[in-house]
């Protein structure tokens, strides 16, 4: 097993902020990732497609792929309904999530952390049997409340486990953590959770790097820096796959990982959504080589 495991959530969350690309194009971008040794893929969310319509399609995305062995693929699920439709097409896990900000919960998720650790049990029940990981976001700020308190986050988790819920992603959904935040949050969790970090404030790279040293193993990120939105204030792109992947090669800490596939996988997903991406490694090329010349000449 890899030393880093690394979960590319860019079809998911990183197309999520994007115009709606066709079913067959995200298969297309799916599979190159699945060719690149990344053993955990968020491939599709199953919401309903009037919120968001860019993840239209997701039965047909989940058909489509070439599965490959030793692959997970993983969906997000808001409720009951959307577990079922993931179980359904074969999602071989499944995500879900709260927020460690009773604000930020009512405004996104439309519930009260209540009401959403109750939806938890039910999507428990549908998907039994397969991970289900419960991504907690703001655990490091949020963007209504400001700091969010630390020993919050442990509290949560708790109440998440008593839902029989085992597997748990610490989010820093508006880019608001800082190494400091890190590992404070760190020492109250214990290293057996994922990051899910963005780079809003440019300190993604940084905070996965202290979360590492602190003995965190697990990370979401997406190809390109994708996610989030230029538009939107306080909502920057994900760390992005190749910049972690870079910087662990450099370092010598297996991530399973080829680096060239994944800075293929982001070329052909700025051809997609037809703008460059934030991903530094992509737009200036790996440090030990030019793979491409294309890779440093960005037009
Ligand atoms: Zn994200």
């Amino acid at each position: 097993m890899s030393t880093i495991e690394i979960r590319e959530v860019g079809p998911r969350d990183g197309l999520q902020s994007e115009e709606p690309v066709d079913p067959a194009d995200r298969v297309r971008f799916i599979d190159a990732l699945s060719a690149t040794g990344l053993a955990d893929i968020e491939a599709v969310s199953f919401v309903s497609p009037k919120a968001v319509p860019q993840m239209t399609g997701a039965g047909e995305v989940m058909a489509g792929i070439e599965r490959r062995d030793g692959v997970t693929y993983w969906a997000l699920v808001p409720n009951r309904r959307g577990a079922e439709l993931a179980v359904e097409a074969g999602a071989d896990a499944l995500t879900v999530t709260i927020s460690a900000c009773p604000v930020y919960n009512e405004r996104n998720i439309h519930q009260s952390v209540d009401e959403s650790l109750e939806a938890m049990a039910e999507i428990v029940r549908v998907g039994a049997g397969r991970p289900i990981d419960c991504v907690i976001s703001c655990v490091f700020g949020s963007p209504y409340t400001g700091d969010q308190p630390t020993q919050d986050t442990p509290r949560i988790m708790q109440r998440l486990a008593d839902q029989g819920i085992n597997r748990f992603t610490l989010a820093d959904t508006t880019g608001m953590a800082t190494p400091t935040r890190v590992e404070q949050v760190i020492a109250v969790t214990g290293p057996n959770v994922g990051l899910h970090l963005h780079d809003t404030r440019g300190t993604a790279l940084v905070n996965a790097w202290t979360a590492r040293a602190a003995g965190v193993r697990r990370f979401d990120t997406a190809v390109g820096g994708l996610g989030g939105s230029p538009f939107a204030a306080g909502a920057g792109g994900n760390l992005a796959t190749e910049d972690l992947v870079h910087l662990l090669d450099d370092a010598s800490i297996d991530s399973g990982i080829d680096l060239a596939g994944i800075l293929e996988a982001s070329r052909m997903l700025r051809a997609m959504v037809g703008h460059d991406l934030p991903g530094r490694v992509a737009t200036h090329g790996p440090r030990s080589g030019h793979l491409d010349p294309s890779v440093t000449t960005p037009s």
